[in-house]
């Protein structure tokens, strides 16, 4: 029996780019869930360098990618995505009426308004090695073999959209991180994380087509505050 989650946003990829847009996403009221592969958090980061420091995070000069994706979990927490772990992405449908299904390669389906790929290079996959030490070991799902993303224009392997919204083909479905592609376009964390920020303007005029919002800071709005929880 399909487990069904409904949620205002599915994000594919819980990397580094796929938490920061659940945070973007959840200043403007968006619930997000987050679905993969891997049975915890942190893409890349997390997987192939987590004791590794890293030094082009804006603000922090040295930083442990670990680090990084543990200060994530920590910045999104007030918004309380939802997590759905070891899990594929293996098809995504629009549905009649609006928004899209997303299958998994388990029983978990996820019905959302918008999907935000974050796939990064494709999907991890652990294996245990066989062997007296057994060892985990990741390898990569490309893009382009992977069925759910079938009915998206590719670009070697990766997505292309536009440097206004990060939408792609597919209206309501947005492309972020190092699965994204446009001219110019780097693999790098801090670049992910603007295109987090610009992906919540657009996808907030599709799930509030009428709604007028300022746009605002974190540092003197209360209402963004109350949100995360830090107003007085
Ligand atoms: C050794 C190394 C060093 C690096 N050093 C730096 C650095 O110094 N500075 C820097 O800015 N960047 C660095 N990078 C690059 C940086 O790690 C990537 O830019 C970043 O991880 C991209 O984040 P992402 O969230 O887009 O993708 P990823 O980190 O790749 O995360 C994508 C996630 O999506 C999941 N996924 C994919 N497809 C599916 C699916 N169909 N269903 C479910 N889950 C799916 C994957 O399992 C993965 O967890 C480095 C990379 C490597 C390998």
């Amino acid at each position: 029996v399909a487990k069904v989650t409904t949620t205002d946003v599915l994000i594919v990829g819980a990397g580094p780019v796929g938490l920061f847009a659940a945070f973007e996403l959840g200043l403007f009221d968006m619930r997000c869930h987050l679905v993969d592969a891997l049975d915890r958090p942190g893409g890349q980061c997390t997987e192939l360098y987590a004791d590794k420091p890293i030094y082009d995070v804006p603000g922090w000069p040295r930083i442990l990618a670990q680090d990084l994706v543990d200060r994530l979990m920590e910045q999104i927490a007030p918004f309380a995505p939802g997590f759905t772990f070891n899990r594929m992405a293996s098809a995504i449908a629009p549905r009649a009426g609006g928004g899209f299904r997303i299958s998994t390669d388990g029983d978990d389906v996820f019905d959302a308004r918008i999907v935000v790929i974050a796939a990064g290079g494709g999907a991890f996959q652990t294996f245990a090695t066989t062997g007296e030490a057994p060892k985990a070991r990741s390898v990569f799902h490309p893009v382009r073999r992977m069925e759910a993303f079938r009915d998206l224009t590719l670009d070697d392997d990766r997505i292309p959209v536009d440097t206004e919204k990060f939408q792609t083909s597919v209206a309501g479905m947005f492309a972020i991180g190092d699965i994204s592609f446009y001219p110019g376009k780097l693999r790098l964390i801090l670049c992910g994380f603007h295109e987090a920020a610009l992906i919540a303007q657009a996808a907030r005029r599709i799930v509030a087509p009428s709604e007028r919002r300022v746009f605002q800071y974190t540092t003197s709005s209360t209402g963004l505050q109350k949100k995360l929880g830090v107003a007085d």
